[in-house]
């Protein structure tokens, strides 16, 4: 065994303790559970801390109305209740998408109509919006992910013509391209998750942002049961949350010097544009590589670097009967197949743990003809 053996050949791995643990250390935070525990306020329904959040998250993004939830999918379907989508409405949204928001725009009773994505970024395509728009169309929902930012103004501009609802769904990117100067909100609506992986994590939580009043005053219904909201955030996570957003700049720029090393030094790897950084985004090519997607990931996580495969496309995973497609969806299909995702924390490390991670994919594809002689393919 020398320097170059992979660890998932018994070599020494490139992160010796395996991926850094999440969440991070934060004194901050750890002060704020403490201050919640002295005044009472992690027993209680109400306090100061959801309400200000709430008010810090409307300040942030620029927006007159902010709530907060139980969590990034119930944002995202209160959203879409907000701006009026009921039984036999339509939805568009991209093919390749996070799973959760197909199956809430189905528990409402309305369809998902699947658009393609970019092969650029893999985020939603807005050019086939005229195809997918029927009489039924009701919102479009966006997402942006694997660290890409889907073009929402065009979106915007188009639907605006159309008098349909445009949701922007930021779960994965709270700071993405908006890193220094936060952006104006230009949808309808966006949501934020503060689910345990997230760059903003409470455990579990939801917000969800507003532009106009009449959505805001839905939304706030739908989530009232009588005096109480059913699901709601409690004072504790809302009090973790509220010193995350004053170090949100600085950690997001942090990873990204991490990602920049490793971009400019990335052997055999397409990395998807982007300045979001949740589970950041590759083409992965299984011949160039000598390494089925799946085996790469493994011999990665042997490394010490938490790589996935990417989402399973829903036109791939779901009931044709479930939706409407439009086309053939082919960078979704490719997507299905070829993307693998970084998962964020790693890049806390900032450029040493870019070069790191440079190093674990190079060592990785040098001796991907052993490691396929160690590991060869179920038949
Ligand atoms: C995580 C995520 C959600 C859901 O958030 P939860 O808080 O886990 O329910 C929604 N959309 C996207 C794009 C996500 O990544």
């Amino acid at each position: 065994m020398n320097e170059d053996t992979p660890a998932i050949l018994g070599g020494h791995a490139t992160f010796a303790n395996g991926p850094p643990p999440w969440p991070p250390e934060r004194p901050a935070v750890r002060d704020a559970l403490l201050a919640a525990y002295a005044d009472g306020g992690w027993g209680q329904y109400h306090g100061p801390r959801v309400n200000d959040l709430e008010t810090r998250l409307a300040v942030r993004y620029g927006v007159p109305h902010a709530l907060t939830c139980a969590s990034g999918t119930l944002a995202v379907e209160t959203a879409l209740r907000a701006v009026g989508v009921g039984t036999g409405d339509e939805v568009i949204m991209a093919a390749y998408e996070y799973e959760s928001n197909f199956l809430s725009i189905i528990a409402i009773g309305a369809k998902p109509v699947l658009v393609d994505i970019s092969e650029t970024n893999a985020n939603f395509d807005p050019s086939q919006l005229d195809a997918a728009r029927s009489p039924a169309t009701k919102a479009v929902l966006v997402s942006h992910i694997h660290g890409g930012f889907a073009p929402i103004d065009d979106v915007v501009i188009w639907a605006k013509n159309e008098r349909i609802a445009v949701i922007e769904d930021a779960a994965q990117s709270p700071a993405a391209n908006d890193t220094e100067t936060p952006k104006a909100i230009v949808a309808d609506i966006r949501t934020l998750s503060f689910g345990g992986s997230k760059i903003l994590t409470a455990g579990r939580g939801g917000a969800i942002l507003f532009r106009n009043v009449n959505a805001f005053q839905r939304a706030k219904l739908w989530l009232n049961r009588g005096v109480q909201q059913w699901a709601a955030l409690s004072e504790l996570q809302a009090a973790v949350l509220l010193p995350q957003l004053d170090t949100l700049t600085a950690e997001v720029t942090l990873r990204l010097s991490g990602m920049q090393v490793l971009a400019a030094d990335m052997p055999g790897l397409r990395m998807l544009p982007g300045d979001g950084l949740y589970k950041i985004g590759f083409w992965f090519d299984t011949v160039a590589c000598g390494l089925s997607r799946d085996l790469f990931v493994k011999a990665m996580r042997a490394e010490g670097v938490a790589f996935d495969a990417g989402f399973k496309a829903l036109h791939r995973s779901r009931a044709p009967s479930r939706f409407r497609a439009i086309g053939t969806l082919p960078c979704a299909s490719l997507a299905h197949d070829a993307i693998v995702m970084l998962h964020h924390p790693i890049m806390l490390g900032g450029r040493l743990a870019g070069q790191q991670v440079a190093r674990a994919i190079a060592k990785t594809y040098r001796n991907a003809e052993q490691i396929r002689a160690e590991f060869p393919p179920l038949s």
